[in-house]
C-alpha cells in the first residue's frame, strides 16, 4: 500500500494546481499546432506532414524544463518523436508515460460548432479543439506531473520515461511506438494515456479489443437491367443471361450479420459489455464496373468489416472463422458455390492484456484514489476494456506491460466539437504524479 506520505501528496498535488493555467495554455497551443496524421486516407502526405514534429517539439520543452534527456528523432522527416528522460537516482522502478501527437482530420469545419476545429479555446470547464481529448490533453498531463513533482523539491528514484510520439492513428507503430522502443527505451510499466472508456471517466484500462480491417467482394455477371426478371424468377435462364451481385452481395452480409449477432451471445468478457465484440459493416459499394446506374446488373458487391475481437483470440483463429462461416453461407447458393466470395484481410491491430490483478493496474487505481479526493471522480477507479485498439499493444509486445488511464472520451474524440474536460485533466495529472512516485519510489532532492 501507499508509501507516499499525506505530507508529500499534499505539496506534489499543490504544485500540480499551481501551474492549471500553465498546462491549459500549454494544451490550447498544442492543439492549434495543426498535428493530422499525414497517411490518415484523405490527405495528401507532402501537404500535412509536419505537424506531428512540431507538437514533439513543443511537448519536448516541457521534458527540457523537468531536466530531462532529450531524444528527438524520426524515422520520416517532420515525424519527430519526443522522448524525455528523467533520470531517477537509480534503485526504484522505471515507468514510462505516453502519447500520440497526431490526430484524426476535423471533418467538415462548419459541422464544429465550437469555432475552428483548431482552435485550442478554453472555456469555463473545458479546452476545445481536435486532439484535446485523444490525446494531447494526456501528453501535457504527463509531463506537467512530473514538473509538480520537481517543483515540490523532489526526485524519482527510477528512471521516469515521457514519450510524445507519432502515427497511432493509422496503427504506423513502426515511426512510433515501436521505434521508440526499438531505440532501447523501456521499463518496468507503461502508462499510455489515451481518453477514458465509455460510460466511465477516468478508468483504468489493462485490456484492449483486437482489430481486423477486411473486406468480401462478391462477383456477379453483367446483362441489360431488364433481364433482372428472367435472371432469378422461376421458368426464367438464370445465370445463364446474368446475376446481380448486390443479390448476392446481400445474402453474405445477412449471413456474417448472424455470425456477428452469435458473436453478442457467445463471447463475453468481464471488463467489456456484452456485445462487445462486433462485425462492423462500414463501408458498401457495388454496381456495374465503371459506371454507377442501375441500368445493368451489377457486377460486384464489396462490403468493408471492421472486427472488435475478444482480447483473448487469436487474430488468425479469428479470421479462419469468418472465413469458413462465409464459405458455408456460399455452400448455400448455386452462383456462390461456383464463385466463392473474396476475402481480403487489410490490417489487423493486435488486442492488449496486462493482467488485471498486475501491480501496475493497482498503482493507477490507488494513485486515483488519492488525486480525485474531494473531486466528482473521488473513490476507486473502475477497471473497465478499452472500446477501441491503442499503443499499449504495441509497448506489450516489445516487453513493457502497459496500460491505459487518461483524461477525455472516446467518444468526443475523432468527432466534431472534441473537448477535454478541465476537472479530468487535473485529476488526470495528479494521478500521474502520485503514481511516478509511488512506482519508483522517490527522494527529497
Ligand atoms: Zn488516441
Amino acid at each position: 500500500m501507499a508509501t507516499v506520505g499525506t505530507d508529500v501528496q499534499t505539496r506534489v498535488l499543490a504544485e500540480v494546481e499551481s501551474r492549471k493555467d500553465d498546462l491549459l495554455g500549454a494544451l490550447s497551443k498544442a492543439v492549434q499546432i495543426e498535428s493530422v496524421n499525414p497517411k490518415y486516407p484523405g490527405q495528401v502526405y507532402d501537404e500535412v506532414v509536419g505537424g506531428e514534429g512540431e507538437v514533439s517539439k513543443f511537448v519536448a520543452t516541457f521534458y527540457e524544463e523537468l531536466g530531462c534527456e532529450i531524444d528527438l528523432f524520426a524515422v520520416e522527416p517532420g515525424r519527430e518523436n519526443a522522448v524525455g528522460v528523467w533520470r531517477g537516482s537509480g534503485t526504484g522502478r522505471s515507468l514510462v508515460y505516453n502519447g500520440h501527437v497526431d490526430t484524426v482530420p476535423p471533418g467538415d469545419p462548419a459541422n464544429w460548432k465550437s469555432g475552428s476545429p483548431f482552435s485550442g479555446k478554453i472555456d469555463s470547464d473545458r479546452v476545445w479543439g481536435r486532439g484535446s481529448t485523444d490525446m494531447k490533453g494526456g501528453i501535457l498531463a504527463q509531463a506537467f506531473a512530473a514538473l509538480a513533482i520537481r517543483n515540490a523539491g523532489l526526485r524519482l528514484k527510477g528512471d521516469l520515461i515521457l514519450e510524445a510520439e507519432v502515427g497511432e492513428e493509422v496503427m504506423d507503430h513502426e515511426c512510433g511506438t515501436t521505434a521508440i522502443l526499438k531505440r532501447g527505451y523501456t521499463a518496468d510499466a507503461a502508462v499510455v494515456s489515451e481518453p477514458s472508456a465509455p460510460p466511465d471517466a477516468l478508468a483504468v484500462v489493462p485490456i484492449t479489443p483486437g482489430l481486423w480491417w477486411f473486406s468480401v467482394t462478391v462477383r456477379g455477371k453483367a446483362t441489360h437491367a431488364s433481364m433482372r426478371g428472367e435472371t432469378f424468377r422461376a421458368g426464367g435462364l438464370g445465370p445463364q443471361v446474368g446475376v446481380n451481385a448486390i443479390d448476392k452481395g446481400v445474402f453474405i452480409f445477412q449471413a456474417i450479420r448472424q455470425l456477428e449477432d452469435t458473436w453478442g451471445l457467445t463471447k463475453h468478457h468481464p471488463l467489456f459489455a456484452p456485445g462487445h465484440f462486433t462485425i462492423h459493416p462500414g463501408v458498401l459499394t457495388g454496381g456495374p464496373t465503371g459506371v454507377l446506374v442501375p441500368f445493368v446488373v451489377s457486377e460486384f458487391m464489396t462490403i468493408e468489416y471492421c472486427i472488435w475481437y475478444h482480447p483473448d483470440e487469436k487474430p488468425e483463429d479469428v479470421r479462419k472463422e469468418v472465413e469458413d462461416h462465409v464459405a458455408t453461407a456460399a455452400r448455400l447458393d448455386p452462383w456462390l458455390r461456383e464463385h466463392p466470395p473474396e476475402l481480403d484481410w487489410k490490417l489487423n491491430w493486435p488486442a492488449s492484456v496486462v493482467d488485471p490483478d498486475h501491480p501496475i493496474v493497482n498503482a493507477v487505481a490507488d494513485a486515483h484514489e488519492w488525486a480525485a479526493e474531494g473531486t466528482r471522480f473521488a473513490g476507486r477507479p473502475p477497471i473497465r476494456g478499452f472500446a477501441a485498439v491503442e499503443d499499449t499493444a504495441f509497448l506489450n509486445i516489445g516487453g513493457v506491460p502497459a496500460i491505459s488511464y487518461g483524461p477525455g472520451d472516446i467518444r468526443v474524440a475523432h468527432a466534431d466539437d472534441e473537448h477535454v474536460l478541465i476537472d479530468e485533466l487535473m485529476t488526470a495529472t495528479k494521478t500521474y504524479a502520485v503514481l511516478a512516485l509511488e512506482w519508483c519510489g522517490f527522494e527529497e532532492s
